[in-house]
């Protein structure tokens, strides 16, 4: 059976994850969220206190990390070595460590074939930085999602303030531009936007406004559901 993928990518903060969970829900598909997973890598590599500089030992850390995928109540869950992690690897800290071994090859490989296994089996939206470009290639639907620096910094700031972290909006806007050009300039999968993906700045779009477009894009892109 062909199922029906969409892939989002973008840069940090851009509303990538808030908006495919919300997009899935009326779609009734499978939101994999890939960030998750490499922050489940970055996790394990901070609790082992491995630099993000040695390679060869984060190539190690990817056989001893076993990270796994499962769905409760349809909310995506992160299991490390038998531990759901979900919540722990919501951090900055954690943020900041994965964009550095995200850079390397191995971690990427592993990453990449685990999500290909998710998206071989259902129907899925899938989110991160090189999803239409590198993951799924042949996503009947790619966005990439965008907005503002300053935008995404507040977005992310709400975020965070909700949680019970106080931070200031410059220092959070310096961090997302330092993961932005790691992400967009490291030598494998960069961030970059799929010649075949649609590109949508949702600086001055609310959720629901960026949700419907989605779904006319999958829409026209051949995807025929009935949706509420
Ligand atoms: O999306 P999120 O902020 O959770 O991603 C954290 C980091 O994981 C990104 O900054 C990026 O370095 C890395 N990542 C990636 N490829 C993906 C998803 C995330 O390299 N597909």
């Amino acid at each position: 059976m062909q199922y029906f993928n969409i892939a989002i990518d973008g840069p940090a903060g851009a509303g990538k994850s808030t908006i495919a969970k919300a997009a899935a829900a009326k779609l009734g598909f499978i939101y994999v969220d890939t960030g998750a997973m490499y922050r489940a890598m970055a996790l394990y590599a901070l609790e082992k206190k491995i630099s993000p500089e040695d390679e060869a030992e984060i190539e190690k850390a990817c056989s001893q990390a076993d990270i796994t995928i499962v769905y409760q109540d349809g909310k995506q869950q992160i299991i490390l070595n038998g531990q759901n992690v979900s919540e722990q690897i919501r951090t900055e800290e954690v943020g900041n460590m994965t964009s550095k071994i995200s850079v390397y090859l191995p971690v990427r490989k592993k990453m990449v074939e685990l999500q290909r296994q998710l998206a071989g089996n259902a129907n899925v939206i899938m989110d991160g930085r090189d999803i239409g470009t590198c993951v799924l290639p042949n996503a009947q639907a790619k966005i990439y999602l965008t907005a503002d620096t300053r935008v995404r910094a507040a977005r992310r700031m709400k975020e965070l303030e909700e949680k019970g972290n106080l931070c200031s909006l410059e220092a959070i806007e310096a961090d997302i531009m330092e993961r932005d050009y790691r992400d967009m300039h490291r030598e494998h999968s960069p961030l970059k936007q799929a010649e075949d993906a649609v590109y949508l700045d949702t600086s001055h779009m609310n959720p629901e406004q960026v949700v419907e477009q989605i779904i006319a894009i999958a829409r026209k892109q051949g995807l025929c559901l009935a949706v509420p």
